[in-house]
């Protein structure tokens, strides 16, 4: 039985791999310090034999008794507002972090894919973005420490391949949405979804213009299990190239939840991406792979969700406290 660590396990995309891996046949262990996840999307996997959780931070020393054939490095904060309320740990989890878990990988002499992102090409000139733009980011900017870690560490994975010979792999995430997001994240999907479930005004950052992609989590996850699975060693993009503004998104969004609440408008956040669009044809050619689920499909199933949250959850929208922890 193939033996798989995946960190973040206990996040959004994280949960939806282990039960990839799980469906799959291999044994998976599980890792996150749960500052950003929630033990809730891992609970359904507890009783499996083939699945073990460890509340560990990655930032520390990584221990995993046993062989690996695998590592996934998911552990992040990856929202906005996740990152700009811990900026050390995101810095400290996308370079140390990884770090620890590229040595970890040479030790067992396992693969390592790890989660980069859209956001390492900053605000793109490049329109739609391939993997080979070089991006324009704001080192000193509020979403430079994602931005500059993420690309720290596409780095290091690429030096511990070309001087230690380590088997990598890495994946350049563009905006994924689908069940398991957490309500209060600050993205946009969880956010619009909330407000209108509570019968709160859309908050539109900005006049709207700008562009996203949404991926469904489920393309997602199929995009990465190849990747992994592959022996191609350079990033490769995985979204979904489908461009809406977020103007026009919030209009589906009124449309799909049919609330009669309105749009607001809110200053646009620093440095916020004017236009993001995968350009996929390397995943196309290289994994066989483009998404399967168009966006009306996959917000109806996120939609259900979100309705299945308690009063209390829908509720609890403040953004999580995350005071009570040290960097
Ligand atoms: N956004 C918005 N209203 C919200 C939350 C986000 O208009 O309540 C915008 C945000 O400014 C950005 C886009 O939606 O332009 C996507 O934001 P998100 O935080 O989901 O992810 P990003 O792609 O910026 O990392």
């Amino acid at each position: 039985m193939k033996r798989i660590l995946i960190t973040g396990a206990a996040g959004f995309l994280g949960s939806h791999l282990c039960d990839r891996f799980i469906k799959e046949g291999y044994y998976v262990i599980g890792m996150d310090n749960l500052i950003t996840g929630d033990l809730k999307n891992l609970e359904h996997l507890f009783p499996n034999k083939n699945f073990e959780f460890h509340h560990h931070d990655v930032t520390n020393f990584v221990h995993v008794s046993g062989s690996l054939d695998y590592i996934l490095h998911f552990a992040s904060p990856a929202s906005p507002i996740d990152y700009l309320k811990i900026p050390i740990q995101t810095l400290k989890v996308g370079s140390l972090g990884t770090h620890n878990l590229l040595g970890l990988a040479r030790v067992k002499n396992a693969r390592i894919l790890i989660a980069s992102t859209s956001e390492i090409y900053g605000d793109p000139l490049v329109h739609p973005q391939t993997e080979e733009y070089y991006g324009n980011v704001n080192t000193i900017g509020p979403r430079g420490v994602y931005d500059e870690a993420k690309r720290f560490q596409e780095s290091i994975t690429m030096a511990y391949h070309t001087f230690h010979g380590l088997e990598t792999r890495i994946v350049r995430i563009f905006n994924t949405y689908g069940p398991r997001m957490r309500l209060n994240d600050g993205r946009v999907i969880p956010a619009f979804i909330g407000q209108a479930l509570r019968g709160e005004d859309l908050t539109i950052f900005g006049d709207g213009s700008q562009t996203r992609s949404f991926c469904y989590v489920d393309d997602q996850v199929e995009g990465i299990y190849r990747l992994l699975l592959s022996d191609y060693v350079y990033p490769v993009n995985i979204g979904n190239p489908h461009e809406i503004t977020i103007a026009d998104f919030a209009e589906e969004i009124i449309k799909l939840t049919g609330t009669t609440q309105k749009v607001i408008y809110k200053p646009l956040p620093v440095n916020d991406p004017l236009q993001r669009q995968p350009d996929i044809s390397k995943a196309k050619e290289l994994l066989d792979w483009e998404p399967q689920v168009d966006r009306s499909e996959g917000m109806k199933i996120t939609l259900e969700y979100f309705k299945s949250l308690t009063e209390d959850e829908l509720y609890k929208s403040e953004h999580k406290d995350f005071s009570s922890y040290s960097d």
